[in-house]
């Protein structure tokens, strides 16, 4: 079985409004929306980003969180704050605090998914575990980067998974493209061509790189490895440019 979702993220995450709101007016939030809530472990006094019907995106002061949860929506923003591409991340486990900063920094940057991934070459969550114990933190670095760049959905936060179950997790994306700094790969915006698809799988190798082992599993489930340029950049480097070109060239960035 491959590992499952550890923070509630996803499309169930999002704090949806029952009505178009009108700013200034408190409302009650639905005791549907209690389970989001907790998700995003809401206090009183604090400002969310919630969806209404029509998709649009507001800023609500939660004023009351006991069994009927109100707020007052006090801000329309004027434009969506989820983008239209889904990015899945599949990121091998780097050492020290580096998954740490990828976390944060793919949440301001819109990714729906991130799972964290042991490879032959990367250091394994118990591994990392033994000099840091800090992988129960993760949860709480992605709540607290989506709350700071408003975000209105939680992106999904896996346990860690091994290679082959990351091919089973990456199955259905509509296009799977492997980060490998070998010479005989596309560029990014070459790989994509005229496609614009809204759901994207990203594999990103550890310090050591893939083995050839790995990039035949991962091509022959349909991953098509594209490169980044001419530099060898860090994992983490490679991780965060490669969301934010997807997010430039198909989704909201930009
Ligand atoms: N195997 C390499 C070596 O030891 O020379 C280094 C691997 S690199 C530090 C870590 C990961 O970042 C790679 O597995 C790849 O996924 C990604 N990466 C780094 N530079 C890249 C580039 N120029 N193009 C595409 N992917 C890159």
């Amino acid at each position: 079985m491959p590992p499952s979702c550890v923070n509630g993220g996803g499309a169930g995450s999002i704090l949806r409004l029952a009505a178009v709101p009108v700013c200034e007016q408190e409302i009650g939030l639905g005791r549907e929306n209690l389970p989001v809530l907790k998700l995003w472990s809401a206090r009183p006094g604090e400002i969310l980003t919630a969806i209404d019907p029509e998709r649009g995106c507001y800023r609500v002061r939660l004023t009351e969180l006991g069994e009927n949860p109100l707020g007052v929506p006090f801000a329309r923003l004027s434009r969506q704050i989820e983008s239209r591409l889904s990015i899945e991340v599949y990121q091998a486990l780097p050492e020290k605090e580096r998954f740490e900063l990828i976390l944060q920094k793919l949440t301001e940057l819109g990714a729906a998914r991130i799972v964290p991934l042991e490879t032959s070459r990367s250091i394994s969550r118990s591994e990392r575990d033994a000099t840091q114990a800090k992988s129960h933190r993760w949860p709480d670095i992605v709540l607290r980067a989506a709350k700071q760049c408003r975000r209105a959905m939680l992106p999904e936060l896996f346990k860690a998974a091994s290679f082959s179950d990351t091919m089973q997790l990456a199955a259905g994306a509509e296009l799977k493209l492997m980060l490998y700094e070998g010479e005989e790969t596309w560029s990014l915006s070459e790989a994509l061509g005229r496609l614009r698809p809204e759901n994207v799988a990203l594999l990103v190798g550890p310090e050591g790189g893939f083995t050839g082992i790995e990039v035949a599993e991962a091509r022959a489930a349909g991953f098509l490895p594209v490169s980044l340029g001419p530099r060898i950049l860090r994992t983490e480097t490679a991780s965060i440019a490669g969301v934010t070109l997807l997010q430039g060239l198909l989704g909201d960035l930009g």
